[in-house]
């Protein structure tokens, strides 16, 4: 359930219309829903609140700092897998004792500096990076908290780009060797054993893959306990899907049920990383029509957002609802959405039944996930503007980029 429906026709973001933001701030425009990030963190909580808990909401799915803000004012703790995403965290406000790092691919720098700020829990992602963690930490003088993220060899059953749990996959340590680990990484003075991790993949629409996950988990906590090793947490990791198009996602309560059913009985904290179903129907992204064309048998409707703003269809096929801003009653043609970057893939949608002429406006649902947070500059097109909107107020968020600022880096030498 989100806050972007329409009423006569037109579409509303919460209550205001979408083309008077359009008007006001331009397109390409992000928009999201105050009250839908509210609504989807009050969910999460609900779903997990019959147990001890810590929702770390997966800051790469949209790192914008007045959405970070606003999930930590709401309790949330987050997830990161960069320095950056840390250092933004710190910036919104967040509680760095309630942040996880997961990643295979931390540098000394990272660790150094999550040990230092005091974070949570490091999520181990390799032996080689659990015994670099040792080192860093006595050279601090610090004991790192660290759970292991095990790759529990269990199937998410989502597109092969976005599962992580397989035993194929580059990420976590697998089931088989996850207990030596802890049992060596327990003899040391500069470890303390914290949890048991696991994300095993994104946009799952059934909640089995996780209770199977966990499941293996908790075989894991018993044979460490039996083993004298004691953990406080053991973190399920995120993916719980959402609705694209006739996807029918568990809600985060029928998502969380049975997982609690499975650790009520144990003494641990559950933590877990939602990012998709925190943002995804939270954001539009709202693009100008600039042409219509037909090129052989295929209508094209041209827009003005490409893949630079939003990558997922180019990257991963993904469907993403394409809807009129404003309704009308006129023949629908068939159309290609499509951006205008120079690259076959960028479109943002194909096979598209709409009636629209140059200057309308469409809104692309379900983009606050991995929307603006894989934006790129490509083509030398300017980050485009993102806009909060709750009740009849809106504000900027992040402001347009000015086309300059794309190079403001580069130097040009003659050597
Ligand atoms: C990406 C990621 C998440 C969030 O995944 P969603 O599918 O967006 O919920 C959580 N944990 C880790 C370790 C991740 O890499």
């Amino acid at each position: 359930m989100d806050y972007f429906n329409y009423k006569d026709n037109e579409l509303y973001a919460e209550d205001v219309k979408v083309s008077s933001l359009v008007k006001e701030y331009g397109t390409p425009l992000y928009v999201y829903s105050k009250a839908t990030l509210q609504r989807h963190m009050r969910s999460f909580e609900e779903a997990c609140s019959s147990h001890k808990h810590l929702i770390c909401y997966a800051v790469k799915a949209n790192s914008s700092l007045s959405i970070l803000s606003l999930m930590a004012k709401m309790g949330a703790g987050f997830d990161i897998v960069s320095k950056g995403e840390l250092l933004r965290v710190l910036e919104a406000g967040g509680d760095p004792k309630k942040v996880v790092f997961s990643g295979v691919g931390k540098t000394d720098d990272e660790i150094a500096f999550a040990l230092k700020t005091g974070i949570n829990c490091l999520n181990v992602e390799s032996e080689a990076e659990a015994y670099n963690i040792e080192n860093i930490a006595r050279d601090l003088g610090i004991k790192a908290k660290i759970a292991i993220r095990v790759n529990p060899n269990v199937d998410a059953k989502t597109h092969p780009s976005i599962s992580t749990g397989l035993k194929n996959n580059k990420f976590g340590i697998s089931y088989d060797k996850a207990f030596d680990v802890y049992k060596k990484l327990s003899q040391s003075p500069y470890i303390q054993i914290s949890g048991i991790d696991c994300h095993i993949g994104s946009q799952m629409t059934s909640g089995q893959p996780i209770v199977d996950a966990v499941a293996r988990l908790l075989e894991l906590y018993h044979k460490l306990k039996d083993n004298g090793i004691n953990i406080d947490h053991i973190d399920i990791g995120g993916g719980l899907g959402v609705t694209y198009g006739d996807e029918t996602p568990p809600s985060p309560s029928e998502f969380m049920s049975a997982v609690i059913a499975l650790l009520k009985d144990i003494d641990v904290a559950i933590y877990i990383e939602p990012g998709r179903a925190m943002v995804a129907n939270a954001g539009i992204l709202l693009t100008q029509v600039l042409y219509t064309k037909q090129n052989g048998d295929k209508n094209f409707c041209i827009v003005d957002a490409g893949m630079n703003d939003l990558i997922r269809p180019a990257l991963y096929n993904s469907w993403m609802n394409i809807i009129e801003a404003n309704k009308k009653t006129g023949p629908k043609l068939c159309y290609d959405v499509v951006g205008p970057v120079c690259e076959s893939d960028d479109f943002l949608g194909k096979d598209r039944h709409l009636c629209v002429e140059r200057g309308d406006i469409l809104a692309v649902r379900g983009a606050g996930a991995y929307g603006s947070a894989m934006s790129s500059t490509y083509n030398s097109r300017a980050l485009c503007a993102e806009v909060m909107v709750s009740g009849d107020k809106s504000c900027v968020i992040r402001k347009r980029q000015d086309l300059k600022e794309i190079f403001a880096n580069e130097v040009i030498v003659d050597l």
